[in-house]
This record gives structure tokens, C-alpha cells and sequence, in this order.
């Protein structure tokens, strides 16, 4: 039985897309994904990517952390860095789930940034999953998987990726419609525009009639409706430049 995993890039960097943004995190981007996204910035790992055994991708985990290994962090009671798998869809390839398995067997905290469109209930328990509920305007809203809703608990999150005023407005209703804020810490990701090296033909329209909304806008409109969620922007590409990889 193979044990590989096709794997875009493995690289240090900072969280920056939930509640444990700012920290320390290696990010494991698998190769693939069976969505489009209009806004989809990581367009380059729908296909780009070399077969690694787990093996191999675990001792490229244990090396980047090594430098961390002799600092004991008073702020959290779990050793840093965060490991995330994202993609692409880490769920679109089996032996992600026992990937992810070893890494908590290893100690770290597991977090896995997943589409939503695929069953979660396989991912071990210790992991935060980091889910999406696509809008509107991602032209995917068709492939929430509802069901995977009934599996989510207080340790995972729910990411809504915003770009326009109907995104909001519908991010608003699945709120209330599923009682989400019961269940885990709610995410609203101001969709940021693509740099021109981001865009590709591959993705889809962004369907007719939709209104953009600013960040400001998005912020603004979290703090009138008093909405029990996080606002977020992708801090990657305020640091950085925004098209930068391996950020
Ligand atoms: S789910 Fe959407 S945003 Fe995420 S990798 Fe796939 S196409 Fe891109």
C-alpha cells in the first residue's frame, strides 16, 4: 500500500487566516482541488506538486521546527509552530488523514484549512479543522457539504470568505438558519483582490449582479449588526507582497 502524499510545498511562516493567527505555523500545501473559487489564490497548487512519503514529509516538519525546540512558550500550553495542512483540498487525498494523525501523535497542534465540499468526520479528533462555508460570490456555493455542519465542534472553526454585499448577506443567514455560533469561533475573511500572477482562467465568474464589498464596508457592517464573529483580512498579504508563495 503507498504511503505518499503529492505535495505542493511545505514552508514556515506565520498563521494568519484564524483564531490562531500571528502564530508561528509550517503549512503543508497538498496538491489538488476538485473546487474553482473565483477569488482562489493558490491557483498554482491545482496541479503543481512531487509525490512525498509520509515519512519524508514528517521529518520536513520535524526539521523546520527544530529551531523552536529549545523555547518554552508561557502564552500557550502547546508547543509552537502550528502545523496546517491546506492546499488545494488536503481531504481530496486519503493519506492525509493519517498524516495528519501523526502530527498529533508527535505533539503538534493540528489545524486543516478544508473546502467543506468533503466529509470531515474521518480527521482525528485532536485536529482544528478550519472549515469553509463557500458564498455566493466563490461560485461553489453548491458544494457545501450541510451535513458535515452536525460533525463540527467548539475546537474547530468556520470560515466565511466575503467579497460581496450578498456573501454577507447570505454568510448572515446561515447564522442564524444553523445556530452556528453555538457551535465553534465563526470567521468572516475579507475576500482580497487578486495580484495579476494570481488570476487564471481556470477559476469561476464571479456571477452576475453581485455588489463588492470593502474591507471597510465588511468591518463596518460586522459592528452594526453586532455579529458574534471574527473579522479577519489574510495577513500574509499585508506583510508580504500579495502574490508572494511560501508566505
Ligand atoms: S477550495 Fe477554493 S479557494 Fe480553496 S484551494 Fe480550492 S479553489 Fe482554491
Amino acid at each position: 500500500m503507498t504511503d505518499t502524499l503529492v505535495v505542493n510545498e511545505i514552508y514556515l511562516s506565520l498563521q494568519g487566516e484564524s483564531t490562531f493567527a500571528g502564530l508561528p505555523c509550517i503549512f503543508i500545501r497538498l496538491t489538488a482541488c476538485d473546487l474553482r473559487c473565483s477569488y482562489c489564490d493558490t491557483a498554482y497548487a491545482f496541479t503543481e506538486g512531487k509525490k512525498q512519503t509520509l515519512a519524508e514529509i514528517l521529518a520536513e516538519v520535524n526539521r523546520q521546527a527544530t529551531p523552536f525546540s529549545n523555547f518554552q512558550f508561557p502564552i500557550s500550553n502547546f508547543k509552537l509552530p502550528l502545523v496546517e495542512l491546506t492546499g488545494g483540498e488536503p481531504l481530496l487525498q486519503k493519506n492525509s488523514l493519517p498524516l495528519m494523525q501523526a502530527l498529533c501523535d508527535d505533539g503538534f497542534t493540528v489545524l486543516i484549512e478544508t473546502s467543506g465540499a468533503h466529509d470531515i468526520s474521518k480527521i482525528d479528533p485532536r485536529v482544528h479543522r478550519i472549515m469553509d462555508l463557500k458564498c455566493p460570490a466563490s461560485g461553489e456555493v453548491a458544494r457545501n457539504r450541510v451535513e458535515n455542519l452536525a460533525h463540527l465542534k467548539a475546537t474547530d472553526e468556520i470560515k466565511f470568505v466575503i467579497g460581496t454585499q450578498e456573501d454577507y448577506d447570505w454568510a448572515k443567514q446561515q447564522i442564524t438558519t444553523h445556530k452556528l455560533a453555538a457551535i465553534c469561533p465563526l470567521l468572516f475573511s475579507w475576500v482580497h483582490p487578486l495580484a495579476p500572477a494570481q488570476q487564471s482562467n481556470v477559476l469561476k465568474k464571479v456571477p452576475a449582479g453581485l455588489t463588492r464589498i470593502s474591507r471597510q464596508q465588511l468591518a463596518e457592517k460586522i459592528i452594526a449588526d453586532a455579529l458574534p464573529v471574527r473579522f479577519q483580512i489574510q495577513q500574509h498579504k499585508i506583510i508580504w507582497p500579495p502574490e508572494q508563495r511560501g508566505v
